[in-house]
């Protein structure tokens, strides 16, 4: 049987009399297969259960529409003061569900999330927001708080930055708690439609689109898996139901409609491919019956711990590249661990210290870090030191606007600048490395008085913490290449450190005068300029020559038309986005490392990055990839 994704095949007469199954194919979320009681949860049976007074979230009154404008002084203090009990009810809310889920196993990034919505309930600008529609424009308190939330959202949806971005899913998160407060008024029986809709045991929930707070409230005992029609793999959704042990599919397209006049009825769902199997024939039942045993099994025994086994790379001629993540958070490097990464290859630690008024104390960075060390303990973190500066902000750094700033205090510079919050850093970083085997990495770096400042530092912050009665592990310390000097004097480097990781989104602009978030000079940003070969090149052999490794960690060892030419250069990791880990293992089982080596030396004569492309796209194993 087959089916695209979304359209469901099999024969449907009318849902109510459906006599055979029903096949659709959505996105995995969270594996294990399942078989259960079909439950819808819809907007209607949400309303139902909460009797909202306005439209749902998603319907998005327009601010400049010609609506009357409604509340005079009066209305505008009941409508900030019922604001402000919604607001109050639903911090406590969240702080119940986090105490609710410390009581079940889970991998503790629920409660992170839980953390970041109290932040986004104190953030000014959001509250602001919310009381600036109310003031002024005389929105209504349930109208104030979805075009907020929305142009806070859309705002930062816009960034560049992929952190950033995945916040605006945050802030619609709180943003529907507090319109579900705002509802139901207090002293309402119940707060959610998870928790009035009872769960019967072997229950499928079926849904439009599910939040955070409804999958924390899903009774476990009850509830064994759930499909819906929107998410994607990496939404907070899917991380929860992975987290929690939910088997489930996302992006099931037209399950709702499918599903409707099957309550109660039976359904498959298969989280580690995304079919899912309404009314499944006893043919397919009995096919999946393994499978079944096996995830209810695992259930059962409470393993949600997901992680996969690391997995070895090699080429078609038996040489080893690792293969390692770049991650920013405890969600990443989760998904790192799923996928088998051969560990993380950069930490990005700029997130601990963005959105946020003031510096994160040791403690709070060294639990941030450990946390993520312990997710693969015997695969290396590389935790990079703060990276600010630049287009990277951070208001409570003393930082005087800088005509240049790319050019300017950026990196290392801006570190060594401040030496306590530097220190501060390299405790924590110290202080996690016992938890797993990590190296730390020094960006930006362009000179070598830089790096033995910054070995000096590390040095001391480790003699401190010797003297406070912590033990520390010795751990590898390594460069980013980002700057031209620093690759063109690697040799001298190479002598001073463990390890190099190029960091190409840097030093293609940096290299190339080419401004890296210019979109009008953006056709000239050109990773595989012949000046960029050559540059990696002679890193590569700069730390072979000193006996360290050398990895890549910017954007282009995630480039499968670049692969090839990465390997035969001789890069020993290639760090890349965890999405894009299993296409690039693909590519390198293809390819031999004589013909790499060979490829590369002929990019090496090339005069032009049109040379160079013409030779990658000619034939390689990398052809047969999109
Ligand atoms: C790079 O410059 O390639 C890199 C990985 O660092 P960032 O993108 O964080 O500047
Ligand atoms: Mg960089």
């Amino acid at each position: 049987m087959s089916s695209r994704r979304g359209t469901p095949t099999g024969s449907i007469c009318s849902n109510s009399a459906v006599t055979g199954e029903i096949r659709l194919q959505g996105i995995p979320a969270a594996p294990g297969v399942v078989v259960g009681r079909i439950r819808i949860l819809c907007k209607a049976r949400m309303s139902e259960a909460v009797q909202p007074r306005r439209p749902a979230y998603g319907n998005l009154p327009r601010v400049n529409d010609n609506r009357e404008a409604h509340g005079t002084g009066e209305g505008v203090n009941s409508a900030l003061a019922t604001l402000s009990d919604a607001v109050e009810a639903t911090r406590t809310d969240i702080k119940q569900t986090m105490e609710r889920l410390a009581q079940r196993t889970t991998t503790g990034e629920e409660a992170e999330i839980l953390a970041t919505h109290l932040l986004v309930l104190d953030d000014p600008e959001f509250i602001g927001h919310i009381k600036h529609e109310i003031r002024d424009n005389k929105r209504d308190p349930h109208e104030a708080v979805v075009i907020a939330a929305e142009a806070i959202a859309r705002e930062l949806e816009a960034l560049e930055d992929e952190y950033l971005k995945a916040r605006a899913q945050d802030i619609r998160d709180v943003a529907e708690r507090v319109l579900s407060h705002l509802d139901i008024g207090p002293g309402a029986p119940c707060q959610d439609a998870a928790t009035c809709l009872d769960f019967g045991p072997g229950t499928v929930v079926v849904a439009e689109d599910l939040g955070p707070y409804d999958i924390m409230r899903f009774p476990p005992e009850n509830v064994i898996g759930f499909v819906t029609e929107k998410g994607s793999a990496t939404s907070h959704s899917a991380i929860l139901a992975r987290g929690l042990g939910f088997p489930s599919v996302v992006g099931a397209v037209g399950i709702t409609a499918v599903a409707t006049g099957l309550e109660g009825k039976s359904i498959l769902l298969d989280g580690d491919t995304g079919v899912v199997l309404l009314n499944p024939s006893p043919v397919s039942l009995e096919s999946y019956g393994p499978r079944i045993e096996e995830s209810a099994k695992r259930r059962s025994q409470g393993s949600l711990h997901l992680q996969s086994r690391e997995r070895r790379v090699v080429t078609a001629d038996g040489v080893t590249i690792e293969i390692a993540a770049n991650v920013g958070s405890m969600q990443d490097a989760k998904l790192a661990a799923q996928v088998g990464a051969n560990g993380i290859g950069l930490l990005r630690t700029e997130l601990l210290f963005v959105g946020r008024d003031s510096e994160p104390t040791e403690d709070e960075q060294y639990e941030a870090l450990a946390n993520i060390v312990s997710i693969m303990p015997e695969r290396r973190t590389v935790i990079r030191t703060l990276d600010a500066g630049g287009d990277k902000k951070i208001p409570y750094i003393d930082l005087s606007p800088e005509g240049n700033p790319f050019l300017g205090t950026r990196g290392i510079r801006l570190t060594l600048a401040h030496p306590a919050i530097f220190k501060r850093q390299l405790r924590a970083i110290l202080r996690a490395a016992c938890h797993g085997r990590v190296a730390v990495m020094f960006p930006m770096v362009a000179t070598v008085e830089e790096v033995r400042q910054a070995k000096s530092l590390v040095r001391e912050a480790r003699e401190e913490l010797r003297r406070a009665g912590f033990k520390v592990p010795d751990i590898e310390v390594g460069i980013m290449i980002e700057v031209p000097c620093a690759a063109l004097i690697a040799d001298i480097l190479a002598r001073e450190v463990d390890f190099f990781s190029i960091g190409t989104n840097d030093l293609v602009q940096y290299v190339l005068a080419v401004d890296r978030l210019n979109p009008r000079v953006s056709p000239m940003y050109q990773p595989l300029h012949p000046a960029l070969v050559r540059l990696i090149q002679r890193t590569v052999e700069a730390a072979h020559e000193a006996g360290i490794w050398v990895g890549m960690c910017g954007e282009m060892a995630g480039d499968i038309s670049a692969t090839e030419l990465l390997v035969g250069l001789g890069l020993d990791e290639l760090s890349v986005a965890v999405s894009s880990i299993e296409n690039i293992r693909e590519v390198i089982s293809k390819i031999s490392s004589g013909s790499a080596r060979e490829l590369a030396r002929r990019c090496l004569q090339c005069s032009s990055e049109t040379e160079v492309r013409a030779l990658l796209s000619r034939g390689g194993p990398c052809s047969s990839f999109p």
